[in-house]
């Protein structure tokens, strides 16, 4: 039972691969406008955690609610309808194509639903395209991308290339925004800006859950962590509480 206030429900969920349980009895609840951190050990479960909320693998069991409703099985583009966005711990980005084409193709999750109307009512294609190239150049200039916007991500710095994936999901206009290690490979002045990017990305209404191995970034960035060890959680609650928690402590020790 929901109030309107939580944006992502697990329960109970449990997820098998042959005869290894990589999550066992999953049972936490993100509110809206919370920045939340999933820690834990290497194979504790947190990037399968990430695929059951995000469609790419159905839990074995136990239930996943977005914003209320049951999501649970649901295929990830149609998660994405619903308004989840991710990014990888591999960058997943269209090398092929621009940071700009790349930030289109985000956009398009919320338009190509339209493109059947625009078709009938051909006179409205170069308003629909204005439109789509205008939000582009928003976004684009929101993640500070706008030099680098012609070029392909291969040529571009990791820590750009990161911030080009996290602009690509930002344009699929998310309530829920799931980042996979957006920390990792940078150095000590990209992480403060990834820091301030999460941050704004929070103001702008958008709930964020957040895997991450920088515990300082963590500490300062995250609301809430749930620590996972062994596909259970361990421990709950704000960071400064959680990084001192025994349990914690015995599970980073023995990692
Ligand atoms: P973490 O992200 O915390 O490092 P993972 O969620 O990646 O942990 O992995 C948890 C456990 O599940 C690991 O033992 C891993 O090998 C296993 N696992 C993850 N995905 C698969 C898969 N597709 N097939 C089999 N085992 C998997």
């Amino acid at each position: 039972a929901a109030d309107e206030g939580t944006v992502l429900e697990v329960e109970g969920v449990t997820k098998r691969f042959r005869g290894l349980v990589a999550l066992e009895d999953i049972t936490l609840s993100v509110p809206a406008g919370q920045i939340r951190g999933i820690v834990g050990p290497n194979g504790s479960g947190k990037t399968t955690l990430f695929n059951v909320v995000s469609g790419f693998y159905s839990p074995t069991r136990g239930r996943v609610r977005l914003h209320g409703r049951d999501v649970t099985n649901l295929a990830p583009y149609r998660l994405s309808l619903r308004g989840v966005a991710r990014t990888f711990q591999n960058l997943r980005l269209f090398e092929d194509l621009s940071v700009r084409e790349n930030v289109l193709l985000g956009l398009d999750r919320t338009r190509t639903a339209w493109i059947w109307r625009y078709l009938a009512t051909p006179w409205a294609v170069a308003r629909y395209s204005r439109g789509l190239n205008r939000s582009a150049e928003e976004i684009i200039a929101r993640f500070g991308l706008q030099e680098v916007a012609d070029a392909v991500p291969r040529a571009l710095p990791y820590g750009i290339q990161r911030r080009v994936e996290i602009a690509r999901a930002m344009a699929m206009s998310p309530s829920l925004l799931l980042l996979d290690e957006p920390a990792a490979g940078l150095n000590g002045e990209e992480v403060r800006q990834l820091a301030e990017i999460v941050r704004s990305i929070r103001g702008s209404g958008v709930t964020v859950v957040v895997i991450e191995h920088n515990m300082g970034l963590v500490m300062s960035l995250c609301d809430h962590v749930t620590v996972l060890s062994s596909g259970r959680v361990i421990a709950d609650g704000p960071p400064d509480e959680v990084a001192v928690d025994p349990d914690v402590v015995a599970a980073y020790l023995g990692d």
